[in-house]
């Protein structure tokens, strides 16, 4: 569910990015011989990852903040901390000629000229009520992009982690390392069992992945996970607790040095609920974690690696000349369900690839932003400040925190794990009236001085256009694909009891298969019209490697794949080696 080129070249470029990073100073683990260790990560079967301990994610923006400072300091490096991106500023050829941000502490507006803007601005998950994000991942500046004109690609995708702990304000991830280090996830088979976990002997805990998937156990990808606890908790009614869904993961078998390995998040743990989880289980939960869309970016394959063409200016160039995007907020590189450790990577190459592309970019402007009339600025300004004061002038009698609740609980309940037509289309409907009601949404607080609450309601608005592109996408893409799952549209397993010949039925499922596969593999491309979000469909480059069944758990899987290969499967093209990169 990715162009194929994009993901070669990165992955061609992960060794390099580790060997950067471990230059930069990141103290990853190493093993007794000093070697970089590694450790297994969710849909995966060997290990692979280098890590630092359980923080990895914050090791590394210590790393290259401390870069950042370093180039501030030479004065090649602007920082604006604490000032908010509103909204680009397009000249009449459609050319981004730079951004309108405001200080969040003196509320100043003022335009950034700019020949070329980078969006990084991460994921969407607060759309969802809470997540595993930041509070700031409000999808708000990717929303705000898409409605000057930015496609939005595969918007219904979304990750929901199966390991996060249920809080008041935000849900806390324990992260895949604790599985990746021998954590086990498992029930009381005695529906809400009260006696103490520990005592719970072997024989009376139903360590549901480890049966169910005996080969990848606790480590199936995300959406496997997520779905298996959904369905102990809710449709077994095996949850752990009576008042709340919840699965035990288990670390207490691990040994002194494992643990601290995982201080990281165990101490996130004890930290909030009060409890050791090195002597305790855990009770954990699924959240949403990851927005796997974002806005579309462009590229240019190289015919001779497969991957991309190193400095072509369109690479990762939103269909806005000058305006580009990288990280979370992008769409490219997770297929329909991204594996664990791969945003960190993606995110840190992306920037790497993307940076001479823009230098290319900016090189052949005929005119640069600077030269650009004084009158594209300041209308652009005005434009932001008269937004400004009709939120500040707003009355009503709605509450823009309470239409958030609203907005998230419809989403989690109907746009997440499990998605049913008829429900996503009452959250459509939903959304609609939240954004009716959301127009009387006056502000709690006028002040002009560090207002929280304006940017906060200001994000509101974008989140409900994009609430819709999530939903609306989900509601039309009628079939099942990673974490997009659509049970009225699963294709079944085989049934050796039905007395029909095995090779028959495999045969019939690879053709509904590759049926589903001409029509589905292909991203959903979202443009913004004042009637709601428009969709087409991008079909995906699959001239790398061609797609082959998904089929963890499913009965029959072996007779699937020998039929796939021996009648179906295309053979993989030749490439030649990536050349040297400098990174
Ligand atoms: C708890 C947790 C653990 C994770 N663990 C892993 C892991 O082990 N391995 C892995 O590969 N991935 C992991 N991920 C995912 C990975 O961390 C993220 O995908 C990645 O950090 C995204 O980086 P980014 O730079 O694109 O966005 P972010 O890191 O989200 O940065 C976005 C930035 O944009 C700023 N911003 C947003 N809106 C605006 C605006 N309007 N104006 C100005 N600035 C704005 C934000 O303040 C923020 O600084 C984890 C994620 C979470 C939440």
């Amino acid at each position: 569910m990715n162009h194929q080129p994009p993901v070669k070249e990165m992955a061609d470029w992960g060794p390099k990015v580790i060997d950067l990073l471990d230059r930069l100073g990141v103290p990853f683990n190493r093993t007794q011989e000093g070697h970089l260790d590694r450790r297994r990560f969710g849909g995966t079967l060997y290990k692979r990852t280098a890590f630092a301990g359980a923080t990895t994610g914050q090791q590394l923006l210590y790393a290259l903040d401390e870069q950042v400072r370093r180039w501030e300091a030479e004065g090649l490096v602007r920082k604006f901390e604490f000032w908010e991106f509103l909204g680009t500023i397009t000249d009449d050829q459609g050319v981004c000629r730079g951004a309108v941000v405001q200080d969040m502490f003196s509320m100043e507006i003022r335009a950034l000229p700019g020949d070329a803007v980078v969006m990084a601005t991460g994921g969407c998950g607060l759309i969802f009520g809470k997540s595993t994000m930041s509070m700031i991942c409000t999808g708000g500046a990717n929303s705000r992009v898409y409605q000057e004109g930015a496609k939005y690609g595969n918007g219904e995708f979304l990750q929901v982690h199966p390991t996060a702990v249920p809080g008041a304000d935000k849900l806390r991830l324990m992260s895949e390392s604790a599985r990746g280090e021998g954590g086990r996830v498992w029930v009381p088979r005695t529906p809400h069992d009260s006696r103490d976990p520990k005592s719970i002997p072997e024989s009376e805990r139903y360590y549901f992945l480890e049966e169910r998937y005996p080969t990848y156990g606790n480590l199936v990808p995300r959406d496997i996970a997520t779905r298996e606890i959904f369905d102990v908790c809710v449709k077994q009614g095996l949850s752990v607790e009576t008042e709340r869904l919840c699965v035990y993961l288990d670390l207490t078998h691990l040994p002194a040095t494992t643990h601290k390995k995982l201080d990281g998040i165990l101490n996130i743990y004890q930290k909030f609920q009060g409890v050791n989880p090195r002597q305790v289980p855990m009770k954990i939960f699924p959240a949403i974690h990851y927005s796997m869309g974002g806005i579309w970016v462009d590229y240019t394959k190289d015919e001779t690696t497969g991957g991309l063409e190193h400095g072509a200016p369109n690479n990762h160039m939103t269909n806005i000349p000058g305006l580009y995007a990288i990280g979370e907020a992008e769409y490219h590189y997770h297929g329909a369900n991204r594996l664990g450790a791969n945003s960190l990577l993606s995110t840190i190459f992306e920037g790497l690839i993307t940076g001479p592309s823009i230098v290319n970019y900016i090189n052949s402007l005929k005119s640069s932003a600077a030269d650009a009339p004084t009158a594209l600025f300041d209308g652009a300004v005005r434009k932001h400040k008269d937004a400004m004061d009709d939120l500040v002038g707003r009355t009503g009698n709605e509450n823009a925190y309470r239409l958030h609740d609203e907005l998230g609980r419809t989403m989690t309940e109907n746009v997440t794990v499990v998605r049913y037509n008829d429900k996503i289309k009452e959250t459509l409907t939903k959304i609609d009236e939240i954004a009716e009601r959301f127009k009387r949404a006056p502000l709690a607080d006028n002040g002009q001085w560090t207002n929280q609450n304006l940017s906060f309601t200001r994000a509101l608005g974008d989140m409900i256009v994009l609430a819709k592109v999530i939903a609306l996408g989900a509601l039309q893409r009628d079939e099942s694909r990673g974490a997009h799952y659509k049970p009225d549209f699963q294709i079944d397993g085989l049934d050796p009891d039905s007395g029909e010949d095995l090779t028959e039925q495999a045969r019939r499922w690879c053709k509904q298969f590759q049926a589903n596969n001409d029509k589905w593999l292909k991203s959903t491309i979202a443009e913004h019209t004042p009637e709601g979000p428009k969709l087409t469909y991008e079909d995906v480059d699959l001239s790398l490697l061609s797609p082959r069944p998904r089929t963890y758990g499913l009965k029959g899987a072996e007779e699937i794949m020998r039929v796939w290969n021996s009648e179906f499967a295309k053979k993989p093209v030749e490439t030649k080696k990536p050349v040297a990169v400098s990174a």
